[in-house]
């Protein structure tokens, strides 16, 4: 599946905030958005445009696309997949997306980013449920067992991921054996659980216009 390829920061200015996209290094100050950027003598009299309801809902959609690494035609068809299931479709879209085997790959710590978990799912460095995946968009449920390829254990990923799974945050619906780094799903996640700063309901809102 296609993926955007050009500079990620420049996401991060167009929606003027930090999204995160580049790991660790979005915490220094080498993050361009930390950088104080001085408004030129124009921009400091130009008022600031005023954004439509459209305008705000499309960036808020931009945002989730974004932030989980993926283009338009993936996200309108989870869209489609959370207005099928019972429940919120705002609150079944995230879950859809936080089920992604990249981005759990990216929660359990194996990665700095998730495009960096998704190069290692793409790569072939893991196995979910004992088989080598590697489609970044496949969906982990409960149970799922998700492990690194033994002939991987010796690269620098599986090395850095031992090193630091200590220190890494690893939410509730997921445990990992900290020796082994093989992890399991425990359950669905909850909206806390997921935690990313995005207004499900503007993209529902968005979709439902
Ligand atoms: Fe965004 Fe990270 Fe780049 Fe900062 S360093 S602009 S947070 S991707």
């Amino acid at each position: 599946m296609a993926r955007y390829t050009g500079p990620v920061c420049r996401l991060c200015r167009r929606q003027g905030e930090k999204l995160m996209l580049k790991g660790e290094r979005c915490a220094t100050p080498k993050c361009v958005l930390e950088r104080k950027q001085k408004p030129s003598r124009q921009r400091q009299r130009s008022r600031p445009k005023k954004m439509s309801e459209y305008g705000i809902r499309l960036m808020e959609k931009q945002k989730a696309k974004h932030i989980y690494g993926i283009l338009e035609r993936q996200l309108s068809r989870h869209f489609a997949e959370a207005e099928r299931v019972p429940g919120l479709a705002g609150e079944n879209l995230l879950r859809i997306l936080e089920m992604r085997l990249d981005n759990v790959v990216y929660r359990l710590g194996f990665a700095e980013s998730r495009r960096q978990a998704r190069q290692l799912v793409r790569h072939g460095h893991l196995t979910l449920n004992g088989r080598k995946t590697d489609i970044p968009s496949c969906m982990v449920k409960p149970g799922d067992v998700i492990a690194w390829m033994t002939s991987k254990q010796a690269l620098i990923p599986y090395q850095a991921a031992l090193q630091d799974i200590g220190s890494r945050h690893i939410p509730g619906w997921l445990s990992v054996d900290d020796k082994s780094l093989t992890a399991k799903v425990l359950t669905l996640p909850s909206r806390e659980d997921i935690g990313v700063t995005i207004n499900e309901r503007l993209i529902v809102e968005y979709y439902s216009r």
